[in-house]
């Protein structure tokens, strides 16, 4: 038997009740039904978002709505500000170099918190900076980043946009997008929306569609303009993914039931029993001091390679979390709680760990990071 178990930040589970109304047939896009259907959609991405606005909704992965962000509010030349401390960071400034905008990279230690007194000394030296580009969940560390703080400080700068890429962290962790102040949100279907990978979305406040208004970078099918026009008719510039948007659907009224609230707080504890298990089996966070709730990132315990971690995990229990990327790779591996993702699914991915570690000759007492777990659990 093969049973396979997937918690990794991304693509995540999906709902069988997702699942069904994905299968049904393909109806036309160009159609009352399906508009009908993308006004709900519409009003449920805006309750997601926490936003008044709009929320664009493209056929890619989230890397397509991130390089939107870029060539929708930027003209060749423009200063950037890019927070780089795992590869999401690194995507933002690759994305920029192959635009031509001068990205200012202000690193952060992998693993480590950020002081957003940096951004506030950056933004003081240099104010002509147009856009500060940052993660709110950076997935390859398992960091939270104080987003609010980042946009408390950017929103005084009435020529520089707040840039967050949530693609991990919407619908997981709390990101309120009017009330925080944040002037692009983006996020990606195979995360916390319980669908699929092929379907990613951006937001945009007032402040950054006047940039829109002035950017002159190239742009064709991620017109943001163009999406906006069409998406106020219930429709796409172009054929959308109309089995991807029926399972939106279908899973936007699920998120709506729960309520963010809820959700959040499920997060929460989920992230924590799975944080509480690794503690309890002597193993260390690779974020000790700003974890985000989407995913906790693990140090392999001396000795023990997280690649091979991964990797037994997957070929002998069927069980898929990640690994670490470029300089954690080997030293971490990472377990995603997003989503469809319930506390049995948590027992069972720490369960799967001491299984897996005891294999690879890391001495566990069996049982004591599930029953860790447990505790929070059931409380
Ligand atoms: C998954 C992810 C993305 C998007 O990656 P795609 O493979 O393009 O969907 C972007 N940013 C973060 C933080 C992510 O976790």
């Amino acid at each position: 038997m093969g049973k396979q178990y997937l918690l990794a930040p991304g693509p995540t589970p999906v709902p069988p009740e997702v699942l069904q109304r994905m299968a049904e047939p393909i109806i036309h896009h160009r159609s009352p039904g399906y508009e009908k259907i993308l006004g709900e959609v519409r009003e449920g991405l805006k309750y997601l978002f926490q936003t008044k606005k709009e929320v664009l909704i493209f056929a890619s992965s989230g890397t397509g709505a991130m390089e939107g962000a870029v060539t929708n509010t930027l003209s060749a030349g423009d200063k950037a500000i890019v927070i780089e401390g795992g590869k999401f960071g690194e995507r933002w400034a690759n994305i920029c170099k192959a635009y031509g905008v001068q990205a200012q990279i202000l690193p952060v230690e992998w693993g480590q918190p950020i002081d957003p007194g940096l951004i506030a000394q950056a933004l003081k030296a240099d104010p002509s900076v147009k856009a500060v580009f940052t993660q709110a969940t950076e997935t390859s560390t398992g960091v939270l980043y104080p987003i609010k703080e980042i946009a408390e400080i950017v929103s005084r700068y009435p020529g520089t946009i707040m840039v967050v890429d949530a693609v991990s962290h919407l619908g997981a962790v709390e990101l309120p997008m009017d009330e925080w102040k944040l002037d692009i949100v983006v996020a990606g279907s195979q995360k916390a929306f319980m669908l699929p990978p092929g379907l990613s979305f951006a937001a945009l406040s007032d402040k950054a569609w006047e940039f829109v208004a002035k950017s002159t970078l190239p742009k064709f099918y991620f017109d943001f303009k163009k999406e906006l026009k069409n998406l106020m008719q219930n429709q796409s510039a172009y054929t959308p993914a109309v089995s991807l948007v029926m399972g939106l659907a279908e899973s936007l009224p699920r998120i709506r039931k729960e309520g963010l609230e809820n959700i959040f707080a499920r997060h929460a504890r989920l992230a924590r029993a799975t944080r509480e298990a690794m503690l309890a089996l002597g193993l260390k966070l690779y974020a000790p001091q700003a974890y985000s709730d989407a995913v906790t990132a693990v140090v392999a315990p001396p000795g023990v390679d997280g690649q091979k971690v991964v990797k037994i995990l997957r070929d002998r229990h069927n069980l898929t979390i990640a690994g670490g990327q470029d300089q954690a790779k080997g030293k971490i591996f990472r377990i995603a709680h997003m989503g469809y993702v319930d506390k049995f699914d948590v027992i069972m991915a720490v369960a799967a760990v001491e299984m897996t570690l005891k294999e690879l000759g890391y001495a566990v007492e069996t049982g004591k990071g599930v029953r860790a777990a447990m505790e929070v659990l059931s409380k």
